[in-house]
């Protein structure tokens, strides 16, 4: 860009380093599960509102989500969204860094908002809750809270650096077996036991493995096993995840999955109830938009390293097939350390985390800035969109 709009939203991200700062240290330390995010989305929505732009809070259904604009001045044009996290995870609190997202997603948008008399289109900030768990986004989604967007942007903090990512088709299951109690000693053939049902289920998934592609995921865990060692469980209940980067494999383990657990059911003589949710699909990547949030990186002097090869899931996905999308990962460590660790969330309050979330939010702002304002590079990003739907 020749406009200077590139050093002039960087000057504006540091202008405002200390109230951001101190946004990602609040929500570090104070973190909310997913839909529960009540202290984080205030006190985004305040700072949004302080900055000028128009915030509803709560947005569409979901009381803890955002959705914040602001016009430019520079005549009619295109919609840009920018992303936000800001829910933790249950038990571990911010080992995912989302407070980083949370702090990136809003110095991106008040710097390009410090810029709004000159910007043409629209800048939406939409703040995305429960990511980790419940895929908020598709409930945003759902309640057209992107409708108009033309591109869509976050950052997410890791141990490499990377604009492209790829991730997991993700889909999670409930399943209750209902049997009948009895007591065990004294009359056990008279009950029917659930928890044998679910041992069935956690057997047959087992052996499902040897017959799974590498990149298919089964995990779940027992949430009811019963009640007491002397009577024979009539309710057994688990929680369990399907994961896969290919969506046509992903759609036939929920059907082998749906198959195993009413076999298991059947064999324990009990009532098997399955309830799927939060389904996250496999990302479609924007190369073109990719490539222009890597340039200012390297502008940065941050360096890409290869795609992770340890792949998660996100609802990032599902956003990405609808509107052309970036979800670049940004190292706030130079180890190895995994994400969902005590390790992690004690790195995403750091001096590193920091600057990684300012580099975050000035990258953001000068890639949504050429959205807005290089017609040609939203066509492109556009056309392989296009290309990737046909
Ligand atoms: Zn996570
Ligand atoms: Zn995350």
């Amino acid at each position: 860009m020749t406009d200077g709009a590139n050093e002039r939203l960087a000057a504006a991200v540091q202008a405002r380093r200390d109230m951001l700062v101190a946004l990602s240290h609040r929500i570090h330390a104070n973190p909310e599960p997913g839909f529960e995010e009540q202290d984080a989305s205030a006190a985004i929505a305040e700072i949004l509102r302080a900055g000028g732009f128009a915030v509803e809070h709560p947005a569409g259904s979901t009381p803890t989500a955002i959705r914040a604009r602001i016009t430019g001045g520079g005549g009619p044009g295109r919609t840009i969204a920018i992303l936000a996290e800001y829910d933790a995870l249950r038990g571990l609190g911010h080992g995912c860094g989302h407070n980083i997202i949370a702090t990136a997603g809003v110095g991106a948008a008040l710097a390009l908002a410090a810029l709004a008399p000159n910007m043409p289109g629209q800048l939406i900030f939409l703040g995305t809750p429960a990511e980790e768990d419940l895929a908020g986004k598709q409930v945003m989604l759902d309640d057209g809270l992107f409708a108009g967007v033309d591109a869509a942007m976050m950052i997410h903090p890791s141990n490499m650096t990377h604009a492209e990512i790829v991730l997991l088709a993700s889909i999670d299951v409930e399943v209750v077996y209902t049997g009948a109690g009895a007591h065990a000693a004294s009359d056990p053939w008279s009950g029917r036991n659930a928890l044998d049902a679910l041992l069935l289920l956690f057997q047959s998934v087992g052996l499902w493995r040897q017959q799974l592609k590498p990149d298919a995921r089964v995990h779940g865990i027992v949430t009811d096993g019963g009640q007491a060692v002397n009577i024979i469980p009539a309710r057994a209940a688990g929680h369990f995840r399907l994961r896969s980067t290919s969506q046509a494999d992903h759609e036939a383990m929920q059907v082998r999955f749906r198959a195993m657990a009413e076999a298991a059911g059947a064999a324990a003589r009990s009532e098997t109830q399955l309830r799927f949710f939060a389904r996250a699909t496999a990302m479609r990547h924007n190369r073109v938009l990719g490539a222009r949030f890597g340039a200012h990186l390297a502008d940065a002097s941050v360096a890409q390293g290869p795609v992770s090869e340890r792949l998660g899931s996100s609802d990032i996905g599902n956003v990405s097939l609808a509107v052309p999308t970036i979800h670049p990962m940004l190292a706030i460590t130079d180890d190895p350390v995994p994400l969902h660790s005590v390790a992690f969330r004690d790195l995403a309050a750091t001096e590193r985390a920091d600057a990684v979330a300012l580099i975050g939010a000035t990258c953001l702002a000068q890639t949504a800035w050429d959205v807005l304002t290089d017609p040609a590079l939203l066509e492109a990003a556009r056309a392989e969109f296009e290309a990737a739907t046909s």
